[in-house]
């Protein structure tokens, strides 16, 4: 059987659609990721990777 590669996880930029906020979070929350600032989710956890409902800037290295 071949090896199934670990799952990464990472943390992703996300932008405030509502303030404009950026913020770093994880990309497969167990929760919802709020905005630190307005308080707007902005991912919402689904299992596996979370829906982004914001502006997705990139991943953070
Ligand atoms: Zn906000």
């Amino acid at each position: 059987m071949d090896a199934i590669p670990a799952p990464k996880s990472k943390f992703i930029t996300i932008k405030c659609q509502d303030c404009g906020n950026e913020q770093t979070a994880f990309d497969k929350p167990a929760t919802h990721v709020k905005c630190h600032v307005c308080g707007a989710t902005l991912i919402r956890p689904t299992g596996g990777k979370g829906e982004v409902r914001g502006e997705l800037l990139g991943e953070v290295q």
